[in-house]
């Protein structure tokens, strides 16, 4: 939240710096450099709106609730979802905050309050291009802007006060600023585009490579079909997908459960893997827990997965380890409604010892 605030505060003074800096060389007929910069950044930022907007409400796509594949034998190649009761097709995710299975879920973005999915990542990387290119043209402007403040030349302006100076110094940073973090996450979203993979896809890959399973054949990602393909199923004129968001095509060798059936089998791994703890001491579900150590206090975690609350002797099923955590989920109490909520999460490690 405090990042969109952030950064919606410093597009409007990047607008405003570079509205102001433009109307003083207004009307531009002398300078073609000038009005040809002022169309060119009102363009751009009429683009970063449009898209933003359409990526909101076009959505990510979701999936329909209880949804089924059209045959029936396939579902044991798929994951059920609790909360949407339907298995998800492939692709799709739950996304806890979005309380949806999303169609190609990439991931959910703080910035537009939905998920970036199959329905709307033309648009989010169109937002993301044109915001990038906005600040781009406006950084040429208020450094020009500077540079002819600071040139002792004659001004074709009125000479402005100094804190105007300041603040037009203080945008170009602000800009350059947008330019670098805008264009990495721009960066991202066009290397996932070209390779056809989604960033939770390309964690399911990597774990995939540290699978040892000898008996199945080794994982290949099975949507990639050349750069030039990949490109034309997301970015389109229209920024309207190709596809049905269910089913894909898919590369010579690979069948459309290819990545499901290794999900499955990755899940299947961790609960091999899982262990037993008994929780010692209470946990609050902080994030910055007090009364476990300084290991836990200096070492938060950078996730934004849940934190969990539980009491002493509680049962928890741990299937990740960090020095300081573990992340698992609470083991339903005999008597306790088996559709209540699971209770998944990260928990201070000091508090649980293991069951053997
Ligand atoms: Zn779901
Ligand atoms: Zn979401």
């Amino acid at each position: 939240m405090i990042d969109l605030i952030v950064n919606r505060t410093t597009i409007k003074i990047i607008t405003w710096m570079t509205i102001h800096c433009s109307r003083q060389w207004w009307p531009p007929q002398d300078s073609v450099p000038a009005a040809a910069s002022f169309l060119l950044f009102f363009t751009l930022s009429g683009l970063t709106l449009f898209h933003f907007i359409s990526a909101i409400f076009e959505g990510p796509g979701y999936l329909v609730l209880k949804w089924m594949p059209d045959k029936v034998t396939d579902i044991q190649y798929l994951q059920y979802c609790i909360v949407c009761q339907g298995y998800k097709a492939p692709r799709s995710h739950h996304c806890r905050k979005c309380g949806r299975c999303v169609m190609k879920m990439d991931h959910h973005c703080p910035w537009i309050n939905t998920c970036v999915g199959h329905c709307n990542q033309g648009h989010f990387t169109a937002f993301l291009a044109s915001a990038v290119g906005g600040c781009c043209v406006s950084s040429v402007i208020l450094i020009s802007w500077v540079a002819t403040v600071l040139s002792l030349k004659p001004l074709p302006f009125p000479p402005p006060a100094v804190y105007t100076l300041i603040l037009v110094v203080f945008s170009i940073g602000l800009s350059i600023g947008v330019v670098l973090a805008v264009g990495m996450l721009l960066y991202f979203q066009l290397l996932a585009i070209v390779r056809n993979r989604t960033e939770i896809e390309d964690w399911i890959l990597e774990k995939s490579r540290y699978r040892r399973d000898d008996t199945d054949a080794k994982y290949v990602h099975p949507y990639s079909k050349g750069w030039r393909f990949n490109v034309n199923q997301v970015l389109t004129w229209s920024c309207t997908p190709v596809g049905d968001g269910i089913t894909w095509p898919i590369i010579d060798g690979c069948d459309q459960y290819t990545l499901t059936r290794e999900q499955l089998a990755q899940k299947l791994d961790k609960r091999k893997r899982a262990r037993r703890y008994r929780i010692i001491k209470a946990t609050t579900g902080s994030k910055f827990p007090i009364g476990h150590g300084c290991g836990v206090f200096f070492h938060p975690l950078c996730t934004d997965e849940p934190r969990i609350k539980l009491d002493v002797d509680d049962i928890v099923v741990v299937t990740r380890w960090k020095k300081y955590w573990l992340f698992g989920e609470k083991e339903q109490k005999e008597g306790e409604d088996a559709k209540s909520k699971r209770v998944r999460g990260w928990l201070p490690r000091p508090c649980a010892v293991e069951v053997i």
